[in-house]
């Protein structure tokens, strides 16, 4: 009886001896994987992409075929030209037109990319009579002209444009119906560096001017003169494109620091017709930036 348990005891003390070693095996394992996987994590946290953003073949391919050791990926319609300038990572993004496309590539990135910084560049149509084809606006804002609410109105009361009430799309917790909170103008505003950076060199674009001002973005393309003057006041807008507003949107849900720089093809305003060949120029201009941005902001 006595031996038998001894014996019992013995056993209970193998098994407990045993499970503190497969214990501290497995703390070992996971111990020695977080450790490779923060030394394979620390170079990409300093080696962050910049993203450069452009809708139409015309508004990215120029700046892609820059890059240096290209690579392509796509993602549903958007393609990324990963590559590098002056040796650090830079990304090249087509989104294709419009606010969705926009906001998706932009968001595609943020998930696949973690980029430092983004800047969305292109064409635009001017909103400032004072600004010619081939200027360019450095968005220190940036602003959603289709986000609009309408004026209160009965059947056969009309419709009445100049009434509409701006409607901030950030303010997502109340109803946009009822929340006087939602009636304001929600203006994005560039991230300072970036900001600097363009401005730093802005005499490498000697087409035109380089300014700061309002960039207005929506899914339309306003030709009516006083429409526009509608928004050049109440919105201060200096240009109105398709993309902007919303990859700003994103850039900010996700806090990474944002720039729009947008070149006039067309001023409805001035009678400045359309010219396709600024987008070229315009990416001229914006690598000249991100080699600046790079230089002064991220190189060791
Ligand atoms: N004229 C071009 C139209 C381009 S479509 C063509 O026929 O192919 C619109 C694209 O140009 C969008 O990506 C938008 O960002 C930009 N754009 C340039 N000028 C614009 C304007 N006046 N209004 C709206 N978008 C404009």
């Amino acid at each position: 009886m006595k031996l038998f348990k001894a014996q019992k005891q013995n056993e209970r003390l193998w098994k407990i001896a045993l499970l503190a070693l497969l214990s501290l095996l497995s703390l070992t394992v996971i111990v020695g994987c977080n450790a490779t996987a923060n030394s394979e994590t620390a170079p990409e946290d300093t080696q962050r992409p910049i993203l450069v953003e452009g809708p139409m073949p015309i508004e990215a391919e120029e700046f892609a075929e820059r890059l240096e050791n290209v690579e392509k990926e796509t993602s549903g319609i958007y393609d990324f030209y990963i590559g590098t300038v002056d040796d650090y990572p830079v990304i090249v993004v087509k989104t294709s037109k419009g606010m969705e496309n926009a906001a998706a590539a932009t968001a595609v990135a943020v998930e696949r990319y973690n980029p430092v910084a983004i800047i969305s560049q292109g064409t635009s149509g001017g909103h400032d009579p004072s600004l010619d084809v081939f200027d360019i606006v450095l968005g220190k804002r940036t602003v959603n002209i289709g986000a609009l609410k309408t004026g209160d109105r009965d059947e056969n009361e009309g419709i009445e444009p100049t009434e509409w009430i701006p409607m901030d799309l950030m303010a997502s917790e109340g109803s946009a119906g009822e929340d006087p909170d939602a009636e304001n103008i929600r203006y994005y505003e560039a991230d300072e560096e970036l900001l600097a950076a363009a401005n730093a060199v802005k005499d490498s674009h000697t087409k035109g001017k380089v300014v700061e001002g309002t960039i207005g973005s929506a899914d339309v393309w306003n030709n009516e003169v006083d429409r526009i003057n509608w928004f050049h006041e109440k919105f201060g807008t200096s240009v109105e494109e398709m993309e902007t507003a919303s990859a700003a949107q994103i850039a900010k849900a996700y806090e990474v620091p944002f720039l729009g720089v947008r070149i006039l093809s067309n001023n409805k305003t001035n009678d400045g017709e359309y010219n396709p060949n600024t987008a070229e120029v315009n990416q001229e201009y914006v690598y000249e930036i991100v080699k600046e941005y790079i230089a002064t902001h991220l190189a060791e």
